[in-house]
C-alpha cells in the first residue's frame, strides 16, 4: 500500500512500521490475549508496556536518575497552567519569567498570568534589524544577553520551536549566562522533541505533547528534575501535581494507555534508526534541501531568520497569494497532503518531523518546481 506524503504540524505523520505493528498486536497484543486498549493499567503487560517506554525514551535522551519521566493528559496546553500550578511556588516571591518568540509561547505567558507575579524577560513581537534585513514580528529570537531574568524567579519558560512561525533555537542558556543561579529552564519543545539531541542538563523541565513529533494524540511527556517536585499549590489538582505522578510512575490514575503504547513503538523505532544523532543528520539534510530550493525561487518565500529556522516547521508563502488554493488542490492530487498555513500567518506550511521520509521532502520540492512552471 502506498500512502500520501502528510505535511500536517499535528497531529502528524507516524511511521509506518509503527503503524503496521500496531495492527498487527491490535486484537491480541504478544499473546496477552487483550488489545493494549482492554488491559488493565495496573495488569502486568501494560507495566511491561509503560515500563518499557519509558526506558527506552531515557535511553534516547541520555537521562540521569536525577530526572523524572511523566506520561500525563491534557496536552501542552494543559501544562501552561501545570507548570505554575507545580513550580511558581518554589520560592515565596511566586514568580515566573517568560520569554515570547511565538504564538505557543505567548499563549504559555497569557495562561501562566492567573497564577503569580508573570514578568515576559524578552519578546520578538516587535520587527528588528538584523544583519541587514528587516526581520518581521516573530521571525527571530531575541540574544541571550538581552533577556531581563529575575533572580528571584520560581522558574523561566520559552518554547525551543515555534510550531505555528517556524522558529526554532538551541541555545538554550547556562545559569550563568542568565546571571542567575536557581532559575530552572521550562521547555515546550513539543514540536521538536527527540528531533535531534538537546541540552537536557541545562533545563528543570522538559514538555511535549506525543502528536507533533513523537507519538499519538494523548499523551504529553514531562521530562522534570526529581528537585523540583512536591512544591504544588494547594490548589493544583492531585491528579496532576508532578510528584504524584512520579511517584506512581505515571499510573496515579488511569494514564492514556494506548497513546503511551504507540510513544513507545515510535521510541523504539527511533532507537532502531540509531537514535537521535541520526534523527539529527536526517532532519538536517531534509530541512536544508527544502530551505534551498525555496532560497533559490523567486516563486516561495520564508521570511524566518537564517539563524533560527526550524528544521520540523517550514512555513512558505507564495509570490501571489490569490494562486493559494489552486496549489492546496494540486498537491493534494500529487499525494502531498496538509500543506495549508496556519490561519494566523496564512500561506503554507510544511512540516517534515522525523517519521517524513527525505522522498517526501523530494516530492514537494519536485511538486512546487512544477507549479511554479505552469503557474509562475
Ligand atoms: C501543538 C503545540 C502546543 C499545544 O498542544 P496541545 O496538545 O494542543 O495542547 C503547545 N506548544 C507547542 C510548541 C505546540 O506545537
Amino acid at each position: 500500500m502506498t500512502r500520501p506524503f502528510n505535511f500536517s504540524a499535528g497531529p502528524a505523520t507516524l511511521p509506518e512500521s509503527v503503524l503496521e505493528q500496531a495492527a498487527a498486536e491490535m486484537l491480541d497484543w504478544r499473546g496477552s490475549g487483550m488489545s493494549v486498549m482492554e488491559m488493565s493499567h495496573r495488569g502486568r503487560e501494560f507495566g511491561q508496556i509503560c515500563d518499557q517506554a519509558e526506558a527506552d525514551l531515557r535511553e534516547l535522551l541520555g537521562l540521569s536518575g536525577d530526572y523524572a519521566v511523566l506520561f500525563m493528559q491534557g496536552g501542552a496546553t494543559a501544562q501552561n497552567a501545570l507548570l505554575p500550578l507545580n513550580l511558581i511556588a518554589r520560592k515565596p516571591e511566586r514568580q515566573a519569567d517568560y520569554l515570547i518568540t511565538g504564538s505557543w509561547s505567548r499563549k504559555s505567558w497569557v495562561e501562566a498570568q492567573r497564577y503569580g507575579d508573570i514578568h515576559v524577560v524578552a519578546q520578538s513581537s516587535e520587527a528588528r534589524h538584523i544583519d541587514g534585513r528587516e526581520q518581521g514580528s516573530f521571525t527571530w529570537v531575541p540574544p541571550v544577553a538581552e533577556w531581563q531574568v529575575r533572580k528571584s524567579a520560581s522558574y523561566l519558560h520559552f518554547c525551543s520551536n515555534e510550531t505555528i512561525g517556524g522558529v526554532e533555537f538551541l541555545n538554550w542558556p547556562t545559569q550563568q549566562e542568565l546571571g542567575v543561579h536557581d532559575v530552572p529552564l521550562v521547555v515546550d519543545a513539543s514540536s521538536h522533541f527527540l528531533s535531534r539531541p538537546f541540552p537536557i542538563e541545562r533545563a528543570g523541565v522538559i514538555y511535549a505533547g506525543a502528536q507533533k513529533n513523537a507519538g499519538p494524540a494523548g499523551v504529553t511527556v514531562v521530562v522534570v528534575r526529581r528537585d523540583l517536585l512536591g512544591h504544588a499549590l494547594p490548589e493544583c489538582p492531585s491528579a496532576f501535581d508532578f510528584a504524584n505522578v512520579a511517584k506512581e510512575s505515571s499510573r496515579f490514575n488511569t494514564p492514556p494507555t494506548y497513546a503511551i503504547y504507540i510513544a513507545g513503538l515510535v521510541y523504539r523505532w527511533i532507537l532502531d534508526q540509531g537514535g537521535l544523532a541520526s534523527m539529527d543528520e536526517a532532519n538536517r539534510v531534509k530541512a536544508e534541501r527544502l530551505y534551498q530550493f525555496i532560497d533559490n525561487s523567486q516563486f516561495y518565500h520564508n521570511s524566518i531568520h537564517t539563524a533560527v529556522r526550524s528544521r520540523m516547521n517550514v512555513p512558505f508563502v507564495l509570490a501571489n497569494e490569490s494562486l493559494n488554493d489552486a496549489f492546496l488542490a494540486g498537491a493534494q492530487q500529487a499525494g502531498l497532503l496538509a500543506l495549508k498555513g496556519h490561519k494566523s500567518v496564512g500561506g503554507m506550511r510544511a512540516s517534515i518531523y522525523n517519521a517524513m521520509p527525505l522522498a517526501g521532502v523530494e516530492a514537494l520540492i519536485d511538486y512546487m518546481k512544477t507549479f511554479e512552471k505552469t503557474h509562475g
